[in-house]
């Protein structure tokens, strides 16, 4: 850190419990330090083996989130991009595996000249390495890091230990948060600090100390409670912010900025602050709090029960684009979890799926996102057939994409049979295949980062919805997939009413599919994945486009 421009580092650590919206307080944080007029870089550090999040199945791990590099990361950097309208390079995601990885891969390369390679200092300095790389690639004045899970993880130590070096040698350039959980339980109905006074007990046997604490609850923390927290954590009163459930997650900014806790921040880092411009953000949460008329949209897929609990989770980034769309059109969406093997034949009898196949009339637009492998897949296509069969304006999402084309070859041009070779490898008619380079990294077994990923251009084609939805010639989306249309069918598909109206600038790959809007009120896949590129104060123009859709059908609907 030279002395003329001083990094600043945030370290966010979770107490308690996880899963208490550690994410969304650090993009909070975030927002509220951009609002000054600094660059803030948030990074996300998950303490698993796990190379990146490309390989965990979603029911362990929620949403696999791509960045426009093509790094399959957490989702919280998702929320991350969303909050601050930036897309954040791979620079800013680290796993414990990532970085043992590079330890290892150095010490095999006597990278270490023959010392005996400890995890500290080692892997300590390699994490600070990394953090540092990160400052320098965004050039943020301030990096704020979120640590996943909670202090008391022992997995998370090396980074903390990394941490407390890294204050240790910067005093005044390193500051840490804790968010932390208040419970209520139900029985006692009162709220307790005991849990969080231990949490801080536990970063303080790593040697470190909260300057500010977060106190999550499901409601607000009273005058009380914080001075006991202030009293056993050696911590002033004003510096524990009180943080309760709230109905949207982008108002925690402007809750936050009622504590003032960006000037608490910025006091403790020695920075003044430049501006004050949450103005359009807040005009976008009044916006969203204000917007009334529901809008019932289904989102078909599998991944959402695990036990007795639904994992929306899951598609995180898919349900925030249809709410930024939905905010910005004055219409509150309402969703609901259609799980697809419910309208399989096989599971239920014929007259019975096609009672539940009509109830989907109730929704204004129904949604397909991305997936994998075989289970609801038919029922995913069922589906699909009926929305296009019924004018349902219908969303595609890479899978829900693929699907669509299926459908369409089945049903409209009397391809039977047709199917995607994920699923049968002996189809008669291929329409969805595997490209030959991604065959070969599955014949040997090379699964961790090989699909088709992050950011390609695309050229649109004039007088489609979707060239009307950007208002552009040429996009640039983010991809997931190792499947693609058929090349040896898009004129057929062509020839039967289907368009293309996205392609790769090449021209041999279908990004964009659509139906004529003479045909179809709305109805269009995505081989990419739009939904990691919306944002609440810019909405994504497909999302948005199909949410007009799904207003002007209901309307007419009620009429
Ligand atoms: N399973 C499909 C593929 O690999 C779709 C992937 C997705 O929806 N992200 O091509």
């Amino acid at each position: 850190m030279s002395a003329a421009r001083r990094h600043k580092y945030i370290f966010v650590l979770g107490g308690v419990m996880s899963g208490v919206g550690k994410g969304v307080t650090t993009s909070s944080i975030a927002k509220i330090l951009q609002a000054r007029g600094f660059t803030v870089s948030p990074v996300k550090i998950d303490p698993y083996l796990n190379v990146d999040a490309g390989t965990m199945n979603p029911i362990e791990h929620g949403e696999v989130f791509v960045l426009d590099s093509g790094l399959e990361c957490d989702q919280d950097m998702g929320n991350y991009e969303r909050f601050l309208d930036t897309p954040l390079p791979p620079e800013n995601y680290m796993t414990s595996g990532m970085v043992y990885k590079h330890v290892i891969d150095k010490e095999r390369a006597l990278g270490y000249g023959g010392k005996c390679v400890d995890p500290v200092p080692y892997i300590c300095e390699e994490i600070t390495r990394r953090l540092k790389r990160s400052q320098e690639k965004t050039g943020a004045d301030i990096t704020i890091v979120e640590i996943g899970g909670t202090v008391g993880e022992y997995q998370n130590a090396m980074f903390i230990e990394a941490a407390r070096i890294l204050k240790l040698k910067h005093p005044e350039d390193v500051l840490f948060v804790l968010v932390s959980y208040l419970p209520v339980p139900g029985k006692i109905g009162e709220m307790k600090t005991k849990p969080t006074q231990e949490a801080v007990r536990t970063m303080n046997s790593y040697g470190v100390h909260p300057d500010i604490i977060i106190a999550r609850s499901d409601r607000p923390l009273d005058k009380k409670r914080k001075e006991k927290i202030a009293v056993s954590s050696n911590i002033a009163a004003e510096d524990i912010i009180s943080a309760p459930d709230i109905e949207s997650i982008y108002e925690i900014p402007i809750n936050f900025e009622k504590d003032e806790l960006s000037d608490r921040l910025l006091k403790r880092l020695r920075l003044r602050p430049r501006s004050t411009d949450l103005h359009e953000w807040r005009a976008m949460v009044a916006r969203l709090q204000k917007a009334r008329e529901e809008m019932p949209i289904a989102i078909v897929g599998k991944y959402f029960k695990t036990g007795d609990f639904v994992l929306s989770d899951v598609y995180i980034s898919v349900i925030e684009s249809l709410k930024h769309a939905g905010a910005a059109q004055g219409k509150k969406v309402s969703i609901s979890w259609l799980d697809s093997t419910e309208y399989e034949e096989d599971s239920s009898s014929h007259n019975e799926g096609k009672k539940k196949l009509k109830e989907l009339s109730r929704y204004a637009g129904i949604l397909v996102p991305g997936g994998f492998g075989e289970r609801g897949v038919e029922g995913k296509i069922k589906v699909i057939e009926y929305a296009r069969e019924n004018g349902i304006p219908y969303f595609g999402l890479c899978y829900g994409m693929q699907l669509a084309i299926v459908e369409f070859a089945r049903n409209c041009l009397g391809f039977a049979h047709a199917h995607t070779t994920e699923i049968d490898g002996n189809t008669a008619h291929p329409v969805i295949d595997i490209m030959p380079e991604q065959k070969e990294n599955v014949r040997n077994g090379k699964y961790g980062a090989t699909m088709r990923l992050g950011a390609y251009p695309a050229e649109l084609l004039e007088g489609t919805i979707a060239h009307t939805a950007y208002g552009a010639d040429s996009i640039s989306e983010r991809h997931r997939h190792r499947y693609e249309v058929n090349p040896d069918y898009v004129e057929r598909i062509e020839a039967g009413g289907g368009v293309f109206s996205g392609r790769s600038p090449n021209g041999v790959l279908m990004e964009i599919f659509e139906l004529p809007a003479k045909t179809h009120p709305f109805f269009m896949g995505t081989q990419f994945h739009p939904e990691f590129k919306s944002s609440p104060l810019k909405p994504h123009p497909l999302f948005t486009a199909f949410m007009k859709a799904t207003a002007r059908e209901s309307l007419k609907k009620k009429r």
